[in-house]
C-alpha cells in the first residue's frame, strides 16, 4: 500500500503549552532532535503528531481548538492531543512508565514498584492514544509510535479491528532475559511489541536482548536473519526488527558552536576558570546517570593524583527533573552533600575542584560548555543512546575534546574507536581515564576526535529518520509529497477538554 502521510505518536506533543497570568494560552514548540528529524517529513506534508499536551490544566474546547490551530501554524504539521486525567499521568507515566519500566531496562529490579493498579491504567492510557489515533488516520498512513510510554498502541488498534502499518521506537535500553523476566506482564509486553509492523531498537544489543526475550518466552515465534534487519513471523504477520541509533543534528550544533556569540561565551568560562582543563557532566536528575560514582571517581582521581590539584575543575551541571518523586530529591541532595564535601576536602586558594550548576542551561550556555570544555565526562550506568556525548562531539570544533564515555551508554557502541570507554562501577578506573585524559597528547585528541565526528556527521539525526521509514516502508525523508496550502484539520469531535 502506498503510504502518503506520516502520523508521529508521543506521549507529549512536541510543543510547551503555558497559561499566562491574564488567563491567555500560550504555545511554543520544542526544538529537541526528534522534532528537528521528524519536522520535515510532517511539515507541509499534511503530517500529524498525537501527544498528550503536557499541561494539567482544563481548557475549554474552544480554547483548545485555537491552540491547536495555532500551534499547527507554527509547526507545520496537524497537533491531535490526547486528553489525560491527573489520574492517568500519576499511574501510567510516574507509575508504570517511570516505577517500573524505567528501573527495569536499566538493570535496576530492585528500583522497581510493581503496583498491579500502574497496569490497569497504563493499558487504559494506550487504548485513549490508539482511539485517538484510529480517529485521526486512515490506512494509507504511516503510524510511527515513539517510546515505553506506548508500548501497547498497535495491540490496542489490532484489538479494535484497525489496521494501521505501524512502527514503534525504543529510546531506552532493552533489559537482558534474566531481567525482562522478572516483569509480570512480560508476555503482554512482549506481545503487544510484536503488533507492530516494525520494531527498531537503540543498538544490536538491545536487538539481541529482545529477540533472546522472545526466543525464550514465545517459542512458537520464529525469528530468523541476523544481517541489519531480522524478521518475527508470527501466526498473523512478520514483523521487522532493527538498531537503529539515534542521533543529532551535527551540521546545526558544530555550526551553533562556531557562532560568535558562542565563542564568547566559551571564552568567558575559561576565562574565570583560568589555567586548568575543564572536565564537562550535564546529566538529568536519574539515578541511571550515575553522578554519585562520578563524583567518587573525580575525587579519587584527586587522591591518587596530587598532581592534578589546580590542573582540572568539573563543571558538573545537573537539569532538574521528575522532582515530585521522593527518590529524585534524595538523589539531588546526595550529590549536593559529595560536591560540598569533595569541594571542602580539597579546595586551596583560586582553586576549587567542582562547579555545581543545578538548573536548565540555555541553548547558547550549554554550547558554550560543550565548545570550551576540554573533556567530557559522560559515565551512565546505562543509557539507550546519550545524546550528550554526540553534541559535545559535534561542538568540539577544534577537534581537541575527549570523550570518557561509559561503555553502557548506547553511544559507546558507535563511539568506541575515539571515545576512552569506562566501566562506571569501577571507580579506580574512572578516576585513571580522567588522568589519563588530563594527560593526552594533542595529536591524539585530535586523531580521536576527528573519528568521532566524522562518524556523528555520517550517521547523523535525519540517517535514523531515513533509516527506520526505509525500513518500514521503504521511504525516506524526500518522499512524503508536499501539500502546496497546510490546513489544519479540526480537533477530532468528542475528544474531551
Ligand atoms: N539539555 C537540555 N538543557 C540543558 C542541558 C542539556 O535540554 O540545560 C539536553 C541536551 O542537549 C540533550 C538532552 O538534554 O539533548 C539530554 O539527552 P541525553 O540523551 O543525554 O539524556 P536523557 O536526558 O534523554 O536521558
Amino acid at each position: 500500500m502506498e503510504t502518503t502521510r506520516l502520523t508521529v505518536v508521543s506521549t507529549r506533543l512536541a510543543i510547551a503549552v503555558d497559561r499566562e497570568p491574564s488567563g491567555q494560552w500560550t504555545i511554543t514548540p520544542f526544538s529537541g532532535s526528534l522534532v528537528t528529524a521528524l519536522g520535515p517529513v510532517l511539515r507541509d506534508r499534511g503530517g500529524q503528531w498525537i501527544g498528550w499536551l503536557g499541561t494539567r490544566d482544563t481548557m475549554e474546547e474552544t480554547n483548545l481548538r485555537d491552540l491547536m490551530d495555532q500551534g499547527s501554524r507554527l509547526t507545520g504539521y496537524a497537533l491531535k492531543p490526547v486528553n489525560l486525567t491527573e489520574e492517568d499521568i500519576r499511574q501510567y507515566s510516574f507509575g508504570f512508565s517511570n516505577q517500573i519500566l524505567w528501573p527495569l531496562v536499566h538493570d535496576l529490579p530492585s528500583r522497581c514498584n510493581f503496583d498491579p493498579a500502574y497496569w490497569t491504567v497504563y493499558e487504559r492510557v494506550n487504548a485513549k492514544f490508539a482511539e485517538v489515533v484510529a480517529a485521526n488516520t486512515c490506512e494509507e498512513d504511516y503510524v510511527w509510535v515513539h517510546d515505553y510510554q506506548l508500548i501497547m498502541v498497535a495491540h490496542h488498534l489490532k484489538t479494535m479491528g484497525i489496521r494501521r502499518q505501524t512502527g514503534f521506537f525504543l529510546h531506552i535500553p532493552f533489559p537482558p532475559l534474566d531481567g525482562f523476566v522478572k516483569l509480570p506482564w512480560r508476555f503482554q509486553v512482549l506481545n503487544a511489541l510484536l503488533s507492530y509492523d516494525l520494531v527498531g531498537f537503540q543498538t544490536m544489543r538491545d536487538r539481541r536482548n529482545f529477540i533472546d526475550c522472545v526466543r525464550m518466552l514465545m517459542p512458537k515465534m520464529r525469528v530468523v536473519g541476523h544481517g541489519q534487519i531480522a524478521r518475527c513471523l508470527t501466526p498473523d504477520h512478520e514483523v521487522l526488527i532493527g538498531a537503529f541509533p539515534i542521533s543529532i543534528d551535527f551540521k546545526q550544533f558544530a555550526e551553533a558552536a562556531a557562532t560568535s556569540e558562542v565563542e564568547d561565551q566559551a571564552w568567558i568560562i575559561h576565562a574565570n576558570l583560568p589555567e586548568r582543563q575543564l572536565i564537562l557532566g550535564v546529566d538529568r536528575l536519574d539515578y541511571t546517570k550515575g553522578i554519585p560514582l562520578r563524583l567518587q571517581a573525580f575525587a579519587n582521581a584527586l587522591e591518587r593524583y596530587p598532581e592534578l590539584h589546580g590542573k582540572m575543575t568539573l563543571i558538573q551541571v545537573v537539569l532538574p527533573s521528575r522532582e515530585e518523586v521522593p527518590e529524585y530529591e534524595s538523589l539531588k541532595r546526595e550529590i549536593e552533600r559529595m560536591v560540598g564535601e569533595i569541594n571542602g576536602r580539597f579546595n586551596q586558594v583560586g582553586w576549587s575542584p567542582i562547579q555545581y550548576i543545578y538548573r536548565s542551561l540555555s541553548r547558547m550556555e550549554l554550547l558554550a560548555y560543550y565548545r570550551t570544555c576540554e573533556i567530557a565526562l559522560v559515565t551512565p550506568l546505562k543509557d539507550g543512546m546519550n545524546l550528550v556525548a554526540k553534541e559535545f562531539c559535534a561542538c568540539s570544533i577544534e577537534n581537541n575534546g575527549v570523550l570518557i564515555l561509559s561503555e553502557f551508554a548506547g553511544a559507546a557502541a558507535q563511539l568506541h574507536n575515539g571515545a576512552i570507554l569506562v566501566n562506571p562501577f569501577d571507580i579506580e578506573g574512572v578516576a585513571d581515564a580522567i588522568r589519563r585524559a588530563c594527560c593526552m597528547e594533542s595529536d591524539n585528541r585530535h586523531r580521536r576526535m576527528e573519528k568521532m565526528r566524522r562518524s556523528i556527521q555520517r550517521h547523523d539525526i535525519f540517517h535514523w529518520v531515513n533509516a527506520f521509514l526505509r525500513t518500514g516502508i521503504h521511504k525516506d525523508l524526500d518522499q512524503f509529497p508536499r501539500i502546496e496550502f497546510f490546513v489544519p484539520s479540526p480537533v477530532q469531535a468528542g475528544h474531551e477538554r
